[in-house]
């Protein structure tokens, strides 16, 4: 007898009927609309949180599953319908695992809720890092947080750049320097709530794809929020910096490390989503399609890319599942395998869907059919929640033991 199996039990395939069939009804059919509007697509998040798909109970049955594999399913079957619509959905759990992450339960209790809202009243949430002068570089951000004793305040300063969902989300979500010696060390996160004075959304951004996600500046202008505002607490911030400032760091950093290789393959199943819409799309059309007098799927050339785009497909999914699993049931990761997943999803994603395009030909190049949009969505997926090469750097790291640079 063996226990080895990757076959979904009784609840995953009904997950992942019920997501189907949301994603093939709902968001395919408005995915060009709203990339050409380039506008979160608020109408979608509302039909999604009355059938509960967009709700805190949904979100934390989903993250329950011990065996990890229902967050990248639902993942992989909302972006095979729309990235940038799934995103929208979804890009409220960036804030909410920042929370999840680094708040105490009274926080995570009191917080987590509110990022969703109610069918009736929705809510966003927005998880704000990044800088100008900070992207894969998070240790040099320059976005301050004091602390002002007299009035048990924080005093937060700084500009946020490319955050989904902000500026428009109720809840922030907002990592920043307290001891800008420390680097990456003297952060600390803090929650912004629903009208705080001070903050602002700056520039929104026109993007290449996942357009139906807002993605723009926030703008910190003297934010005053409560000292409990502070994820995690302040005795708790304080114990950290003092290991710090001793250079006792490593515990922390390697939680920190394993927190993104649990949140990952998610980011990856996405990609995943989108290169099995591209395969399957492209996969019809050659079937279809007839030049020289026979289909064009009939030439090794067209019949062998889509043989090659099917085998990337399931590698990637093999290859977050596995990861999922492994962050999911407390196996850990050896070798850097949410990393890696994400990687090779992300690649796997731009490659299918550039290939889709070729066997489309000129059709593939118009918006008349969804194949170049998947290609534009495709492409972030190498870039955001960690670029291609910081991925590598991750794997070699974990896999050498070594601080490659
Ligand atoms: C649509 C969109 C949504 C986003 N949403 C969010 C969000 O919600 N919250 C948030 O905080 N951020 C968000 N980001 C920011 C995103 O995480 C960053 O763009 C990303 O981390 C890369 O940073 P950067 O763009 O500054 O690139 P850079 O860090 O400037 O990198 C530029 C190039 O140099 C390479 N590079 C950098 N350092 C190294 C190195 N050491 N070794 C090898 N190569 C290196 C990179 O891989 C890349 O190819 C979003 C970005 C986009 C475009």
């Amino acid at each position: 007898m063996s226990d080895f199996s990757n076959g979904l039990n009784e609840d995953q395939i009904q997950l992942q009927k019920w997501v189907h069939d949301f994603a093939d009804k709902v968001v395919r059919p408005a995915a060009h609309e709203w990339d050409e509007r380039e506008e979160t697509p608020w109408p979608i998040i509302e039909e999604a949180a009355t059938i509960g798909l967009y709700s805190l109970d949904f979100i934390a049955s989903m993250f329950g599953d011990p065996t990890g594999i229902s967050v990248p399913l639902v993942m992989e079957e909302m972006a095979w319908g729309d990235a940038g619509i799934g995103l929208a959905i979804f890009g409220t759990t960036l804030g909410v695992a920042g929370i999840f992450g680094n708040g105490t339960p009274e926080q995570i209790a009191e917080w987590v809720p509110q990022c969703f809202g109610t069918p009736e009243k929705i809510a966003v949430a927005a998880f704000c890092v990044s800088e100008a002068d900070a992207g894969s570089d998070v240790s040099s951000m320059r976005t301050r947080a004091v602390y002002d004793e007299a009035t048990d305040e924080w005093v937060l300063n700084g500009t946020k750049t490319w955050i989904t969902n902000g500026g428009i989300a109720d809840i922030h979500v907002v990592v920043a320097s307290v001891e800008p010696d420390l680097k990456g060390r003297g952060q600390a996160s803090f929650i912004l709530p629903p009208g705080t004075k001070g903050l602002s959304q700056g520039q929104k951004f026109k993007k290449m794809g996942i357009r139906a996600s807002h993605t723009a500046e926030v703008i910190l202008e003297d934010v005053r929020v409560p000292g409990r505002m502070l994820l995690g607490g302040k005795d708790k911030l304080d114990a950290r910096l003092a290991r710090a400032r001793e250079g006792l760091t490593g515990e922390r950093s390697q939680a920190a490390l394993s927190t993104f290789e649990t949140t990952r393959p998610a980011v990856g199943a996405q990609a995943v989503g989108i290169a099995r819409a591209a395969y399957e799309y492209s996969l019809d059309y050659a079937k279809e399609r007839k030049q020289f007098g026979r289909a064009i799927i009939e030439n090794q050339a067209i019949a062998f890319k889509l043989a090659q785009m099917r085998m990337y497909t399931d590698a990637a999914r093999l290859l977050v599942w596995n990861a999922s699993w492994r962050g999911a049931s407390g196996k850990g990761f050896e070798a850097a395998e949410g990393s890696q997943s994400k990687l090779f999803a992300g690649e796997t994603a731009v490659r299918v869907t550039d290939d889709a395009i070729q066997i489309l030909g000129g059709a593939g190049y118009i918006r008349d059919h969804p194949v170049e949009r998947w290609h534009r969505d495709a492409k972030i997926f190498t870039i955001f929640e960690g670029t291609s090469e910081i991925q590598q750097l991750v794997i070699a790291r974990a896999i050498s033991g070594l601080h490659i640079n």
